[in-house]
């Protein structure tokens, strides 16, 4: 008779979680499925979509080394030291995260990063089934039901226990809803983002300081910019959905411009296809999720955004999803019952998850508003004495 415990899990979604979940719990000797609802971005690129580069800091690190995945993604990150404030008049300053280079966050291109995760995965032994996207779940009789949406075919499979890590709008967490109210609720920022390109110089350099996350804050709305190591940087618009300026006020390519080139004119020249980026990228909401319950007995759970998504102006969505994994993984490991293991991860991070949303949502106040206010400089300079 086989007395080993059953350690095989099946994950919905490689993503960023998913995929560092899948690596941490296939090194320790985990049977893990991981289905995702897109190709495989090693074999036909990247097609995330959105936010294309990403704030890693010392919590996403920290959670990225347990993976032993740190160094792969070093090789690809461009350090930020500070906030490199643009003022409406022209003028620079770079505030400083921290006292020296000690202290300071790394920009990641989202795509490159999914891929490391994924081939680390890959080689942990976690079995990676692409062009699989969840569709429906039978609690009862633990089966999953998945669409493949290239060839219009289904596909089911068994299985002990799901993790979700399918991202905001989690489908894993609309089916464990309608077999238990987990609670859910959103709240919509009344505020969107579009995302826009600095290309390299001429000369194949990066057109502004590298090693900084850029912001022109502007009171109501802002842009910022995050380098790539292309040498190009993604710069994000943030504005109202509703009012002057807003997304809705923009009616035309030519009233963006006319935004550009009234408010953040020394960044307009940097940025030649405005057009084009303009009407490329449609304007990407941002709500924050809040559940009462994060699972369902041992036999389902849900983590990163399918548990807490986050307004991204802390830079701590994908760092806060990152932990989760490391989090759960060692509830895990230490051999309770699947139920335990759930609860227990759900009581640890459950807390920490609201505090970030929270802190994630007063700084977008101080980014657009008080970055720039020479009262709050003054303040935040002796605080750092
Ligand atoms: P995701 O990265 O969304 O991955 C979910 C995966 O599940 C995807 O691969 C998706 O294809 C797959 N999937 C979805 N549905 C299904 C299905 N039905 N079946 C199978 N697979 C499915 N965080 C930071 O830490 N720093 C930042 O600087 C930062 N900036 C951001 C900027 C913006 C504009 C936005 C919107 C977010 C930002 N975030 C940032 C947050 C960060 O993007 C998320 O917290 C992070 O991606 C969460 O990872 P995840 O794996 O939980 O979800």
């Amino acid at each position: 008779m086989n007395n080993q415990p059953d350690k095989s899990l099946t994950i919905i979604g490689a993503g960023l979680a998913g995929a560092l979940l899948a690596t941490l719990l296939a090194r320790s000797g985990w049977q893990v499925d991981v289905y995702e609802k897109r190709g495989d971005p090693r074999v036909k690129g990247y097609e995330g979509g959105r936010s294309i580069n990403l704030a890693l800091a010392e919590r996403g690190r920290n959670a990225l080394r347990q993976a032993d995945a740190d160094d792969a993604v070093m090789t690809q990150a461009v350090m930020m030291r500070g906030r490199m404030v643009h003022f409406a008049d022209g003028t620079l300053q770079l505030q400083r995260y921290g006292r020296d280079d000690s202290e300071v966050i790394w920009s990641v291109h989202r795509g490159d990063l999914n891929i490391t995760l994924l081939d680390l995965a890959d080689k942990a032994g976690a079995r990676l089934h692409f062009d699989r996207r969840l569709d429906s779940v039978d609690f009862d009789a633990r089966v999953a039901r998945f669409r493949d949406d290239r060839a219009g075919q289904a596909h089911e499979t068994g299985f002990r226990a799901l993790v979700g890590a399918d991202g905001a709008g989690s489908a894993l967490r609309a089916a464990m809803n309608r077999q238990a109210d987990l609670g859910e609720r959103s709240e919509f920022l009344d505020h969107s983002y579009k995302e826009l390109e600095i290309p390299p110089s001429a000369d194949g350099d990066f057109r502004i300081e590298p090693n900084a996350l850029h912001i022109w804050p502007r009171g109501r709305y802002m842009c910022i910019a995050l380098p790539n190591d292309e040498k190009t940087f993604t710069v994000t618009l943030f504005l109202p959905n509703e009012g002057d300026p807003s997304f809705a006020s923009l009616k035309t390519v030519a009233d963006a411009r006319a935004l550009f080139e009234r408010d953040f004119a020394d960044a307009l020249p940097l940025i030649p296809d405005l057009e084009e980026d303009w009407q490329r990228n449609p304007p990407g909401l941002l709500a924050t999720l809040y559940l009462d319950r994060w699972h369902i007995d041992g036999r389902a759970v849900l983590l990163g955004d399918a548990a807490h998504a986050m307004v991204p102006f802390h830079g701590q969505g994908m760092n806060c999803a990152f932990e989760d994994c490391v989090a759960l993984a060692r509830k895990l490991e230490a051999g309770v019952d699947l139920a335990e293991a759930f609860a227990g991860y759900e009581a640890e991070r459950k807390p920490n998850a609201a505090a970030i949303q929270h802190m994630a949502l007063e700084n977008y106040l101080e980014m657009r508003d008080r970055v720039d206010d020479p009262d709050f400089l003054l303040q935040r300079e002796l605080e750092r004495k």
